[in-house]
């Protein structure tokens, strides 16, 4: 998608402070944190939302959450805990269509969501 942000951010075209690349996805800290930690991992392949997904591309969550557990290791905070939330559509808050789950850690978050 020649105008996606993250798009461009996986294929490295605009510098993101990266954490974590295989050869699906790609994660990167938010520019706009809401906990002390705050990155995002997103698939590489352009998946709109949730809504998107398909037998095809189903695979690709599972590298999401792989990611996640590494980084969740890597950065320390496995143990303390933390929340792993994709938003979907208007309701959901989503701002950029491009897959993406927010990975939050490093206090003590509050449910539910606003
Ligand atoms: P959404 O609201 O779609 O669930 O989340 C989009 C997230 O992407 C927001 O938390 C926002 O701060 C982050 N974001 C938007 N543009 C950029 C960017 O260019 N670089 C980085 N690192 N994060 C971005
Ligand atoms: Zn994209």
């Amino acid at each position: 998608m020649g105008d996606c942000i993250f798009c461009k951010i996986a294929n490295h075209e605009i510098p993101a402070e990266v954490l974590y690349e295989d050869d699906q996805v790609l994660a990167f800290r938010d520019l706009n944190p809401q906990a002390p930690v705050h990155f995002l991992v997103i698939p590489k392949i352009h998946i709109e939302s949730v809504n998107a997904l398909d037998d095809e591309t189903f695979p690709v969550v599972q590298a999401v959450f792989k990611a996640v557990q590494i980084l969740a290791k890597e950065l320390n905070f496995a143990d303390a805990g933390y929340r792993v939330v994709t938003n979907c559509g208007v309701d959901g808050g989503q701002t950029v269509g491009h897959l993406h789950y927010h990975v939050l850690a490093g206090r003590n978050l509050t449910w539910p969501p606003g």
